[in-house]
């Protein structure tokens, strides 16, 4: 289809579903993040050739929040190796929202079910190999900008503080595997790298890109450059359908069928495999934590273009 006649269905898509945005809420138990305009709702494709299209307010730039999760997951991978990260966090989905502690204490061993929910990601983000926070952060930001190509990415120092300051749920969830031993080190300066990892600014087109990379097996589009090796690829990919839309991604897989991970900020990305990478947001929530408005978008891509995987 000709770029401007798919612009123009993107953009009448969004208008269709920007109704929407009033049945949600935005989350403000962060409560930086309550500050956000309910009615935003954008959304940028990429397929990798240079071209980006887009609808809404693009420029808008918005926290990763759980979506960063995808990327720390890889990078453990990437420092630890697989047998080493899956001996600490399962590979399950849980039914349960992303910040129960529930079954950390009836599974046995004590580990959190899958990398996806806030325990698996702060057990993830303690993996992370670096002298210090910084170091750390560092590398997580380094491989968002190969992603992106985009060097001006960084971190959104109030939102971070902000979560900071009221995490007393992902403490407990720390402590509690401190106490089994999933996790080491200091807990506060775990806290302050997740918050910090949570708090990266993107915008839609920067979460297109991210989003193209995994669809496109790890490469960089422009050099073939391989960021993140294929087997890796793979396995985020898979947790992307299985636990990638938090208790609602039973649904969603069988709705629109696009490996996809949400976050708490109303971040959507998408990856078609070997297609597109898809970038939303839309900060009112429905009561699962996803975006309200941005859910509807992307069933009415996967239907429009036939994208479901299954
Ligand atoms: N920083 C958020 C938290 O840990 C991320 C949650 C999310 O986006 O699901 O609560």
């Amino acid at each position: 289809m000709a770029e401007c006649t798919y612009q123009k269905t993107l953009s009448q898509l969004v208008d269709d579903v920007k109704k929407y945005t009033k049945f949600g809420r935005v989350a403000d138990y962060i409560p930086a993040l309550g500050e956000a305009d309910p009615d935003a709702l954008s959304v940028a494709i990429y397929k990798g050739n240079g071209s980006c299209i887009a609808a809404g307010c693009i420029e808008e730039k918005f926290t990763l929040q759980s979506i960063s999760k995808v990327l720390t997951l890889a990078l453990a991978i990437m420092d630890r190796g697989e047998e080493y990260v899956f001996s600490r966090v399962g590979m399950e989905p849980t039914g349960d929202p992303f910040n129960s502690i529930a079954k950390l204490e009836s599974n046995s061993p004590s580990k959190p079910l899958n990398p996806m929910i806030n325990a698996g990601a702060l057990a993830v983000t303690n993996m992370i190999i670096g002298r210090n926070t910084n170091e750390k952060l560092e590398r997580i930001l380094a491989l968002i900008h190969e992603m992106t190509s985009n060097t001006d990415i960084g971190y959104c120092n109030r939102v971070a503080h902000s979560e900071f300051e009221t995490a007393f749920l992902n403490r407990s969830l720390c402590y509690f595997m401190k106490q089994h031993k999933v996790i080491e080190g200091d807990i506060e300066e775990l806290l302050d790298l997740y918050t910090k990892q949570c708090a990266i600014l993107v915008n839609c087109h920067d979460l297109s890109k991210i989003g193209y990379v995994i669809a496109n097996e790890g490469r960089i589009p422009q050099t073939g450059k391989q960021v993140i090796p294929q087997h890796i690829v793979r396995i985020v990919n898979t947790f992307m359908v299985t636990c990638g839309m938090y208790n609602s991604s039973g649904e969603f897989a069988i709705r629109v069928g696009i490996p996809a991970k949400s976050g708490v900020s109303g971040g959507i990305m998408g990856s078609v495999p070997r297609g597109m990478g898809i970038g939303i947001y839309g900060p009112a929530l429905d009561e699962r934590g996803n975006s309200y408005a941005g859910m509807k978008l992307l069933e009415s891509l996967s239907i429009k273009y036939d994208l479901s995987i299954f």
